[in-house]
């Protein structure tokens, strides 16, 4: 089943769940993005909505909590060149049979809303207007919150017992991912509000659901896992990205609600208090914003491989490894090159080319954090905005 096939099963199993009401639950009907000046957001509901709108602390994110609506099967999402939003994403409210809508917003001034009444449903108004001279200062005592680092797990394949690949010449994959994965932290620490988090700083053994366990526990943005296979023959060449397929991110999903009733966590939210039902959507969702926020990263790390570097497969590749199953933790697996080739293997151990490798992983890093906004990824802002 593919992803949208299932949010649409499990929302419909949803639906089915929910107490039968005295009325029909109101509907949003349709979503409308307007860029213009002011920039609106346009939501037109079946009949007049009892709702409640408030901005998170940072302003980064405003929620509408509707009574008495139906769950949301899809969204449209505003477009890239909106001024005012990123994104919009969905969940069951807090109160019985409410509907939240999250709205990740790119600017701070204080959105305006509005309800018109329309000749079948309302519509709700909100919009951004233009900042003036006249817009209210912060107060002076209230100093802003330092921005959140973003933090990349990164993770040197095998270690300790695990010698990984072993080249031609006796190399050890172990050792150069080492290597490279200190140079891409040491990147990564000089770039101002970014973070590494190294999954093994030495030669040791890791089990490979610790390596998930680092990632998620550190909040990291996210997780790149780096290797330098080989192969039988000695003549393959060149890098690789992967990231997890729909069939391994399924399964695991499957294996989170399993456990859901011990201690999983999802972007920091118990799943163990969520309906099963909930849970799984929950899951789902968080599920479908991570694949497609690794793809995202995966491609701009290929992209900046291919500027110095011989490419073994040129599109992103899937792939159900393990390191990869972390639902709420964008994740990649970088074949750096073939430990097995004797060119490569000798590259692998110099120190120059090493920098290089990692420079194009960072840079595809930066691209990729230039592209998302520099905070929390919107499924842990959901399960925040569900804790709250
Ligand atoms: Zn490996």
């Amino acid at each position: 089943m593919n992803n949208k096939a299932l949010l649409v099963s499990l929302t419909l199993i949803l639906l089915t769940y929910l107490p039968p009401l005295s009325a029909a639950p109101i509907r949003v009907k349709s979503i409308h993005w307007k860029g213009g000046s002011p920039p609106r957001l346009l939501i037109d509901f079946s009949a007049l909505p009892v709702y409640r709108i408030s901005r998170s602390a940072d302003a980064g994110r405003l929620t509408i909590e509707v009574n008495d609506a139906a769950p949301m099967t899809s969204l449209i999402q505003p477009p890239a060149a909106h001024p005012a939003a990123a994104r919009i994403g969905s969940l069951p409210g807090k109160a019985a049979n409410s509907l939240r809508l999250l709205v990740e917003l790119k600017i701070s001034a204080a959105p305006k809303y509005r309800i018109e009444k329309l000749p079948e449903g309302a519509r709700l108004v909100v919009e951004w207007p233009p900042a003036g001279p006249e817009a209210p200062k912060p107060a002076p005592t209230a100093k802003p919150k330092p921005a959140r680092a973003f933090v990349v797990a990164i993770d040197a394949g095998h270690g300790g017992k695990d010698t990984g690949a072993i080249g031609p010449t006796g190399v050890l994959e172990k050792d150069v991912v080492l290597a490279i994965a200190r140079k891409l932290a040491g990147l990564i620490r000089a770039e101002p509000g970014m973070r590494p988090v190294l999954v093994r700083s030495g030669d040791h053994f890791v089990d490979l659901r610790h390596r998930l366990e680092v990632a998620r526990k550190s909040r990291a943005d996210l997780f790149v896992s780096l290797h330098a296979d080989a192969y039988v023959t000695g003549d393959v060449r060149g890098s690789s990205v992967f990231t997890l397929s729909e069939h391994g991110a399924s399964s695991e999903a499957a294996r989170w609600l399993a456990d859901s009733e011990n201690a999983a966590l999802l972007g920091g939210v118990k799943l163990k208090d969520k309906g099963k039902m909930l849970a799984s959507v929950l899951v789902d969702l968080s599920k479908n914003a991570t694949l497609e926020a690794s793809d995202k990263a995966a491609f701009k790390v290929l992209r900046e491989l291919r500027r110095n570097f011989q490419i073994h497969h040129q599109e992103v590749q899937k792939a159900g490894f393990v390191v990869l199953k972390s639902l709420d933790v964008p994740s990649m697996l970088v074949e750096t090159a073939f430990i097995s080739n004797p060119v490569e293997e000798r590259n692998l151990t110099n120190p120059k080319h090493q920098d290089q490798l990692a420079r194009a992983v960072f840079n595809g890093i930066c691209a990729y954090r230039a592209e998302t906004r520099p905070n929390t990824p919107l499924d842990v802002r959901m399960a925040e905005a569900e804790k709250n």
